[in-house]
């Protein structure tokens, strides 16, 4: 089925939803795509203590859940579907998702980032469901043994969430943890984190019992144990596959114009933070508004 909207944002996450919000104070409804849960990749955080107006910090499921009540407030209702792909044809973008297409005027990206994959080491087909790359699927857990993978704040961040209930090990393929101070003291201090630096994995295998063992390489020699699960947190990329060569190399046309914009995660290089997110939405759908007024009265 085909459907026209003014402007269509590709992502539910802290840009999205304040880009969302904003328009709709302008009295623009927008097209909001989400493909998993409101909320993006904040869902994950631990305790988020940088956004105002949490004097003690609030959790990402806690803050996002709040971003998704002022949506319903204002009668934003997102639609669960992920865009496989953006053209622009005759002066109008193409959205396409897997049952639907959309004709939009104006394409706001708020589509953040994908992890990077673990790589080195091939995983045993029988273990690919033990494997994640966000914490949000294993924060019901309790009682097991995760290992996550990676040295910086969303790898220590991941542990600490993870260890109110369970064992984490972090295995840091460098010397050096890249994570703020702060939250290195905390798992530090965390009874249910062990740390390891200089340790590389080096095989994945099932033990007798169907269980995951992780092999590991340290300056020491060689070792190994079991775990439930093990999470990436080894970075992450911009999120764009979806958009088509030709709408990538129109980019910065498209976007001079006013008809293409990128807010959050998805542009924001190593400036990754909600509040910077949010003040992108915000900013995108001010300039939406000032400079296509005429367009949708
Ligand atoms: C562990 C952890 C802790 C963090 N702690 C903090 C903190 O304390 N303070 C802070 O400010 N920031 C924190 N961050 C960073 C913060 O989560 C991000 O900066 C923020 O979520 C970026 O928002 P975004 O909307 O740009 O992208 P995202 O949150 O990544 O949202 C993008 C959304 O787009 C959706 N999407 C992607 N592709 C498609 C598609 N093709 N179709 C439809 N939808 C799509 C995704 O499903 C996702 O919901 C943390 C991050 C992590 C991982």
């Amino acid at each position: 089925m085909n459907k026209v909207a003014g402007v269509t944002i590709i992502g539910a996450g802290p840009a999205g939803i304040a880009a969302a919000i904003q328009l709709k104070r302008y009295g623009i409804t927008p097209l909001l795509l989400e493909k998993n849960m409101l909320g993006g990749l904040l869902r994950n955080a631990n305790l988020v203590e940088n956004y105002p107006g949490f004097p003690v910090g609030i959790s990402g499921l806690h803050l996002t859940s709040l971003f998704e009540e002022q949506l319903k407030n204002l009668s934003i209702q997102p639609i669960k579907a992920g865009v496989t792909r953006v053209k622009f044809e005759d002066g109008l973008f193409l959205v396409e998702t897997g049952t639907s297409v959309y004709y939009s005027q104006i394409i706001v990206v708020a589509s953040g980032t994908k992890p990077v994959q673990l790589t080195g080491f091939d995983i045993p087909a029988s273990l690919q469901g033990k494997i994640y790359y966000q914490v949000v699927p294993l924060l019901q857990e309790s009682g097991v043994v995760i290992a996550i993978v990676g040295a910086g704040d969303a790898a220590f961040d991941y542990a600490l969430n993870l260890a109110k209930t369970n064992q984490v090990i972090i295995l840091n393929r460098g010397f050096a943890h890249k994570c703020l101070p702060l939250l290195w003291e905390r798992a530090e201090l965390d009874p249910n984190i062990r740390y390891f630096d200089n340790a590389c994995i080096e095989s994945i295998y099932s033990n007798q019992e169907g269980g995951m063992m992780v092999q590991y390489k340290v300056i020491e020699g060689t070792s190994n144990f079991q775990v439930d699960y093990l999470v990436g947190a080894i970075g992450r990329v911009p999120n764009t596959g979806f958009l088509s060569d030709q709408v990538t190399e129109q980019r910065e046309e498209l976007q001079s114009a006013g008809l293409l914009y990128f807010i959050g995660d998805v542009k924001n290089d190593i400036y990754r933070q909600a509040s910077i997110a949010v003040g992108d939405g915000v900013r995108s759908a001010m300039q939406i508004f000032r400079t296509e007024k005429g367009l949708f009265s």
